[in-house]
């Protein structure tokens, strides 16, 4: 497995961006909106052994995981604390060819397993918007993806996994044998310790197309309608919102619904492309252009958006079966490097809410109301339903909806948000906190019912208090 070149190519590039120091050095580190840059003391272990020793070095007051740092805000930031950072412990552990399990490190990426495994017939499981996620990222947020509807979260495919709690110790962790740890580390965003890896199962699929359904809804009522009366027969289901679109056109949406697609339905245009990548045994995940400089805070306004939403919703019709890559469908910002330089020095936010099946609708006009009132532009805002919620005990899904904005940062933002929050709330609904950087403590216990028992298992793994972040002391999730 690690003579494939475009997996050779991958870890030099890693090398390059992420150099070996296994001792502490001072950074400035974002999270993936770029809000607010905090200073941390970063280690980058090579090995498994290595955490365990920067663990034990005692050198900082605290310690928090990191991935890919593509959570939003200050999940994986630590101001004047450590920050355990293994992007290089991305090692392939085993797979079994059968069943479609693979082990590997927590540093791996979900982008070198598809590389190597999807010309092989397998896919992720669940897949977040981009696939610049590691594996210890994607379970302790315990993420989500256009399939949460049938699928679930990641954690439904977690066999296992191995986490070296704050007190020093190797647990091997299931559903059934320390599974009240397991489930408070999944969703539980690295406070109760290092994942170092993990075993879970790919899923099978004949080709890297969807067959994608695209239905225009002339609005709110219209979209959740459809969504409801057939996301069943979709494996995908997501909807693009015009988030400036007010009156009868508020919630006016682009839907998205697909299946992977077998090899041999493939039309003749991209079955080549399909062989190709089959016959190489690699395909390339890299991004397509990068961004090199940010753009003038500010670009994105309400008028830029206005136009670039009016663009788009012409640009698509309803049609049927479009035959569609896997990067176009599940990771259209990747083709994009540092995409999140766009919205300017200031950065942004993504503010991320999940509400009931019940009060869903309502909520959901009553937010986007209130935002396209606001004037404040959001370039993204995406709609997904969600299934059944997890036994994780911070996981976020609930039966429902959910609804992601991406929203500038400027003036006012934080009332702003105070005020979704408590709208949140009254609908019964909750904030993301991979996606979060506003929200205050007496608004995260309300939105979360199962706090004081990952309170109670944090504490009883983390006695000395070493596993803290910026997140965690805002939100006072642990003491
Ligand atoms: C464009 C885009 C689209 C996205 N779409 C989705 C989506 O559809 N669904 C969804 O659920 N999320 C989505 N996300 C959010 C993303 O999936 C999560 O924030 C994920 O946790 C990021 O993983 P990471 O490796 O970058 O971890 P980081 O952002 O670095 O860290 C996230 C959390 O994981 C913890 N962590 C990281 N590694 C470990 C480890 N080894 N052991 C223990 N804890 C660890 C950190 O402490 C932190 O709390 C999206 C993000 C972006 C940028």
């Amino acid at each position: 497995m690690r003579d494939e070149p475009e997996r050779v190519i991958e870890e030099r590039r890693l090398k390059a961006e992420f150099p070996m120091n296994p001792a502490f050095s001072t950074q400035s580190l974002f999270g993936w909106g770029r809000y607010r840059a905090e200073s941390c003391h970063v280690c980058r272990p090579e090995k498994r052994s290595e955490v365990a020793a920067a663990l034990a070095s005692g050198l900082q007051p605290s310690y928090i995981p990191r991935g890919l740092g593509r959570s939003y805000g200050d999940a994986s930031l630590n101001e004047n604390g450590g920050v355990i950072w293994p992007v290089r412990l991305n090692r392939f552990i085993s797979f079994d060819n059968a069943t479609g399990e693979l082990e590997c490190e927590c540093g791996t990426s979900l982008a070198e397993i598809i590389q190597y495994f999807l010309p092989r017939g397998w896919f992720l499981p669940v897949s977040p918007g981009t696939k610049f996620v590691t594996v210890g990222g994607a379970i302790a947020a315990d993420i989500h993806g256009k399939n949460h509807h049938r699928d679930g979260t990641f954690s439904n495919f977690v066999l296992s996994l191995e986490l070296l709690t704050p007190a020093g110790e190797r647990l091997r962790c299931t559903p059934a044998s320390h599974s009240e740890i397991f489930w408070a580390t999944v969703g539980g965003m690295g406070l109760t310790g290092v994942i170092l890896s993990a075993r879970f199962r790919l899923r099978r699929v004949d080709s890297a197309y969807v067959f994608v359904d695209y239905y225009k809804a002339a609005n709110l009522a219209d979209a959740m309608t459809n969504m409801e009366a057939s996301d069943e027969r979709y494996d995908y289901s997501v909807a693009w919102i015009d988030a400036l679109a007010t009156g009868k056109t508020l919630g006016r949406s682009i839907l998205m619904r697909g299946n992977h697609a077998p090899a041999a339905e493939l039309p003749a245009r991209v079955r080549h492309w399909q062989s190709e990548m089959a016959n190489n045994g690699a395909v390339s995940t890299r991004p397509k252009w990068n961004l090199l400089a940010d753009f003038p805070s500010g670009a994105l306004n309400a008028l830029t958006v206005k136009a670039f939403n009016a663009a788009y919703f012409a640009l698509h019709r309803t049609t049927a079966r479009q035959p569609v890559n896997f990067e176009k469908f599940f990771y259209p910002l990747d083709a994009l490097d540092n995409w999140n330089r766009m919205y300017g020095k200031r950065g942004f936010v993504q503010y991320q809410i999940a509400l009931p099946q019940a009060s869903g609708r309502e909520g959901l006009r009553a937010v986007l109301d209130r935002l396209a009132r606001s004037g404040r532009a959001s370039f993204l805002a995406v709609l997904k339903r969600f299934g059944e919620s997890g036994p994780g005990l911070l996981s976020f899904p609930l039966r429902g909806y959910t609804l992601a904005l991406d929203i500038p940062a400027g003036r006012g933002l934080a009332p702003f948000l105070y005020e979704l929050d408590r709208m949140t709330l009254d609908y019964g609904g909750r904030v993301y906190l991979a996606k979060d950087a506003i929200l205050r403590p007496e608004d995260f216990a309300a939105m979360y019912p199962r706090l004081d028992d990952f309170r109670s298992i944090q504490r009883k793994l983390d006695p000395k208090r070493l596993f803290s972040s910026s997140l965690a002391r805002r939100l006072k999730i642990v003491g």
